[in-house]
């Protein structure tokens, strides 16, 4: 007589029981700032606020930050071959890295999308001209480990605001690798060399390509998977990540 009363069926109640029991979890357990601990967010905007921004000068093809604009050491050296430019939205130093390590290692995940969020308010898509976007993807034993792929997670906002489509299978860690932080800079690019490949190359030909990933260190890893990119037809292949980690750690 007007009034219907909704019936209760497995798959109308399961998603409310888990929001109503999210609730009382974070009633419970309230999210603190992974880096300063303080209640409220899982990343709270004091500490976001706090990140180091990289700003020009920066060497124009890999963006190592410069007293001005003119290539670096390394690139002088002719060290980056397949990768095109790369550019970094911060330093790799707290407390971005502590949300990094949180990201990656403590399997904070809802810090996937506020991260993502800010080098995506980094970018000027005005600048860029992208046809697809390929996070750096994770061995596929790492992968289930950690139940997600990050760079994804980073990758999902950057797509969004440069209005290109995410390419999640286009690019494959075909061999597990050390994680590069554990290694010294000599070993690096000998450990991810070959480690990536393009399944199905149509996916890359004549496309020009931003990889992004969570920290540059030598740029080792970029640079194996622009190889593989070029080497499936990519027309150009350029970075962009979370954060650089320097060698003066500045
Ligand atoms: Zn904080
Ligand atoms: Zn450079």
């Amino acid at each position: 007589m007007g009034l219907t009363v909704p019936s209760w069926s497995p798959r109308r109640g399961l998603p409310f029981l888990r929001i109503y029991w999210q609730r009382v979890l974070s009633l419970l357990y309230p999210p603190r700032c992974v880096a300063c601990r303080r209640v409220g967010a899982v990343l709270c905007t004091s500490c976001m606020r706090a990140f180091p921004p990289i700003r020009p000068p920066v060497c124009p093809r890999c963006g190592h930050p410069l007293p001005k604009v003119a290539p670096c050491q390394t690139c002088r050296r002719g060290i980056l071959r397949a990768l095109d430019r790369v550019r970094s939205a911060a330093r790799f130093q707290p407390p971005l890295r502590e949300a990094i390590y949180a990201l990656k290692y403590r399997g904070a995940r809802a810090l996937g999308p506020v991260l993502g969020a800010y080098m995506a308010a980094r970018l000027r898509p005005q600048a860029l001209t992208v046809d697809l976007i390929v996070p750096v993807p994770l061995h596929a034993e790492r992968h289930q480990r950690r139940g997600y792929n990050q760079a994804t997670l980073l990758a999902q906002p950057v797509a969004e605001v440069l209005q290109a489509p995410l390419a999640t299978e286009a690019l494959v860690r075909i061999r597990p690798t050390a994680p590069q932080i554990t290694l010294p800079f000599s070993e690096r690019q000998t450990n991810v060399a070959g480690a990536f490949c393009c399944p199905d190359p149509s996916y890359v030909r004549d496309r020009r390509i931003l990889l992004v990933d969570d920290v540059m260190t030598s740029g080792s890893t970029l640079e194996a998977c622009a190889a593989a990119l070029k080497e499936a037809g990519a027309r150009s292949v350029w970075g962009y990540t979370l954060a650089r980690a320097l060698p003066d750690g500045g």
